[in-house]
């Protein structure tokens, strides 16, 4: 069992981060298996080094370990560059320049996590690239080439079981999803984070219930690259008083302002709700 903690070096870790990292290691304790380190810092206009350094400073602090060789996605782009060129091949991406409000007023519908893209720039070659254009993937065009019935196993506390990924709901509720980003030209989250679970060999992804719907759009770029479908496990993300998500802009509530109060990992576990 191989598992990960992904993190986004895009501030100080939270409360909620801690939640999530021991859900991680928790379940490779249970199953007696490993957790990599990965750091996914692709969004070069939010992600920084150092907090990369204090993450690791943090997870140590948490009494959490993991092997000496941490992938670093930014190292990478390389790899992300191999699948988009593979997928330009098969003619299932396009360049899109749309800003939001043109999606917007283009008549967007909303689905699962927002806009759906309507389609606007889908019959642009990728002859007319620019380096600054988004790559979007051909939804329709890449559900029409998987001939296989698309599944995953959830172990998660919220939805267990197995799970239907049906073409027809993922067209409907994510429209094309970008894969290379507009401006900075960085491989998109979508599509750095499925290829490197199957280059690491992940068999368990741990994360929070927000990638929930996002786990339906990773199973079908598994299913068309070739990569194995990891079984999944999302938990519940914890609010604060007022019920509202902890978020990583709020200061108050990172790791290092309970470590320097003089708090132990106990007390935290305590008061996240985890018991031991
Ligand atoms: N990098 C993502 C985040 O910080 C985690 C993604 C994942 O676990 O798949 O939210």
């Amino acid at each position: 069992m191989i598992t990960r903690f992904a993190p986004s070096p895009t501030g100080p870790l939270h409360l909620g981060h801690a939640f999530s990292a021991f859900q991680v290691w928790d379940l490779a304790q249970r199953l007696d298996g490993q957790v990599l380190l990965r750091i996914e810092d692709t969004d070069s206009t939010r992600c920084r080094s150092h907090h990369k350094d204090a993450i690791c400073d943090d997870l140590t602090w948490l009494g959490l370990t993991w092997p000496k060789s941490v992938r670093t996605q930014s190292q990478h782009y390389d790899d992300y560059a191999a699948i988009l060129d593979q997928l330009t091949e098969c003619g299932l991406l396009y360049p899109c320049d749309c800003t939001r409000r043109q999606i917007k007023d283009a008549g967007a519908t909303t689905g699962w996590d927002g806009l759906v893209y309507p389609g606007t720039c889908r019959t642009k070659p990728m002859s007319q690239a620019a380096p600054t254009d988004a790559l979007r993937l051909n939804l329709s065009k890449a559900l029409d080439s998987i001939k296989t019935p698309m599944t995953f196993t959830e172990i998660g506390p919220i939805h267990p079981g197995k799970h239907v990924v049906d073409p027809e709901q993922v067209l409907k509720n994510i429209g094309d999803p970008i894969l290379r980003r507009k401006e900075t030209g960085d491989p998109a989250y979508h599509l750095a984070s499925p290829h490197d679970d199957a280059l690491q060999s992940v068999t368990h992804v741990v994360r929070g219930m927000d990638l929930w719907r996002a786990t339906y759009l990773h199973v079908v770029l598994q299913t068309l690259m070739g990569w194995p479908t990891p079984t999944y496990f999302h938990h519940d993300l914890i609010r604060d008083e007022s019920g509202q998500r902890l978020a990583k802009i709020s200061n108050s509530e990172a790791l290092s302002v309970y470590r320097n109060a003089g708090h132990n990992v106990a007390d935290l576990r305590a008061l996240i709700g985890l018991h031991d």
